[in-house]
């Protein structure tokens, strides 16, 4: 950090500041980051609020270090100073985003004079037994690394009126908010506007300096007690920088990590019309909330929802839960039309299926009874084939007497069709034609018994009216020979007999 100055810094400090010349190992000189324009944080009991160090402060205090102000040690003006500011400059300095004004400032401290012989002498400090060479070496070595701009802000503006914020046109407090006319609220901060460099302090670090300035005792590790206190001034301390009478000064302690610390060499202050309470609340809670308005108003945007200012909120919400209702409504509603069209569909395709049970059910129905006739007509079918089996038998037995053999006749009889078995029986009533020609001279007398044994055939059992009449009158010509009777008679009785239905 420190180092024996160039020759052009040497020339500047023996022209303007050394009444006499110096030597290059006697002067030690170090460059300091002093100020930038970044805003400082700072809270009120109104809430949070920023001071912020334009350009035209960092200008003016770089005239006035250029010019010489003394180096101290943490601000206490009342002890001599061990070096001196020399040179000042503004640069803009790239952080990434931007560029922005930096306030650097030059010191040089002398080590040490010569006596008369040529010897070297050390200067002595009034920081306790530190000779400034020590400073030097606690410069070097790291330990008295923090420097901290000691200047009067004279122009402290209101960022919401733009007045002197200790004036009585300026009705705002900084860390408050207040509406503007486009409704959306704004913070009172301050612009440090314009100031005068006062002094430059090397401090331990910042926390440890506010520490003790604000008990009035400023001092560097190593002073010793009884060099401190009584001879001190204090400094008060600003919690309130619009009760600072206009032509109190205001001193601005500016560390770069440090902050600033606001001071006043008297503890004169003034009262200023308090707001009523009430209101002060309310804009407080309000201040709460906007201190966190932005993140509220990214993360309500990501929801959609937008407001450009925190009255709107209530407003922009139930708008968007309107829609959001709107929509989840029209929702509900396409499902309920989707439910419906599937209930139609399928209330259709219960009646089809149930048009189609009952057709079913009809056809079933029909299909029993069709069933039944069936088997009706399956029966009578059934009960004709064994009439006519045993028809057939009949007239084979009449055909053949004895020798058909009935029981294998019916075996062979009943694997017939019914128009196989019309045929057979036609043709057993054939043989039986033919036998009854030939033998109506020579009848056996079993075929007599069986026919007086009332083995008759009947009109049903002939397929024509005149095979049955044929039948008739042969059987009333073979009663009336056997009887002697009268074969009309016979042949009339037969012919009325066997025309009713078997009994
Ligand atoms: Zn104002």
């Amino acid at each position: 950090m420190g180092r024996t100055p160039t020759p052009e810094q040497l020339q500047r400090i023996n022209s303007k500041f050394a009444k006499t010349p110096l030597k290059p190992e006697q002067v030690y000189v170090f460059r300091t980051y002093a100020a930038d324009t970044i805003p400082i944080r700072r809270s009120s009991w109104f809430g949070e609020y920023t001071i912020t160090m334009t350009e035209r402060i960092l200008r003016d205090l770089q005239k006035g270090y250029a010019e010489g102000c003394p180096l101290l040690a943490s601000h206490n003006v009342n002890r001599l100073p061990f070096g001196l500011t020399f040179d000042s400059v503004v640069e803009y300095q790239y952080n990434g985003e931007e560029s922005s004004p930096v306030l650097y400032t030059d010191q040089y401290m002398v080590t040490h004079t010569y006596d008369d012989d040529g010897n070297k002498v050390p200067i002595k400090t009034e920081v306790g037994d530190m000779k400034v060479s020590d400073i030097a070496n606690g410069i070097d070595a790291g330990t008295l690394a923090s420097t901290s701009i000691g200047f009067e802000i004279t122009r402290p503006i209101c960022t919401i009126c733009g007045h002197d914020i200790r004036k009585e046109q300026c009705s705002h407090w900084p860390g408050r908010y207040y509406e503007m006319d486009d409704g959306t609220p704004k913070r009172c901060d301050i612009l440090a506007e314009a100031g005068e460099a006062i002094e430059q302090s090397i401090v331990y670090s910042p926390a440890v300096a506010k520490a003790k300035i604000q008990q009035g005792f400023s001092q560097l590790t190593g002073e010793r007690s009884d060099r401190g206190g009584t001879e001190e001034k204090t400094v008060y301390s600003i919690d309130d920088i619009k009760k600072v009478p206009l032509d109190e000064p205001v001193v601005c302690h500016y560390s770069k990590n440090g902050g600033v610390e606001l001071f006043t060499r008297s503890p004169r202050r003034i009262e200023r019309k308090e707001e009523n309470l009430s209101n002060v609340k309310e804009m407080n809670s309000m201040s709460d909330t906007n201190v966190e308005f932005k993140d509220i108003q990214l993360a309500f945007a990501k929801a959609g929802i937008n407001f450009d200012k925190i009255g709107d909120i209530q407003a922009a919400v139930s708008a968007a839960l309107a829609a959001e209702s709107e929509k989840a409504t029209e929702a509900l509603n396409k499902q309920l039309e989707a439910k419906g069209a599937e209930l139609a569909r399928v209330s259709a395709e219960l009646d089809r299926l149930k048009t189609d049970f009952s057709d079913a059910q009809s056809k079933i129905m029909e299909l029993t009874s069709q069933n039944e006739e069936l088997s009706k007509k399956a029966e009578l079918a059934e009960q004709y084939r064994k009439d006519l089996i045993e028809a057939t038998i009949e007239a084979g037995i009449r055909a053949f007497g004895n020798a058909f053999n009935k029981e294998r006749q019916e075996k062979y009889l009943s694997t017939l069709s019914i128009e196989e078995l019309k045929e057979e029986k036609a043709a057993y009533e054939g043989q039986f034609q033919e036998r009854f020609a030939g033998a109506r001279t020579t009848k056996p007398k079993q075929q007599t018994r069986t026919a007086t044994n009332s083995e008759f055939m009947y009109r049903s059992d002939f397929e024509t009216e005149q095979e049955f009449r044929n039948y008739v009158g042969y059987e009333a010509r073979r009663l009336a020979a056997e009887k002697g009777t009268n074969v009309a008679d016979e042949t009339e009785a037969l012919f009325r007999k066997l025309s009713q239905e078997r009994v």
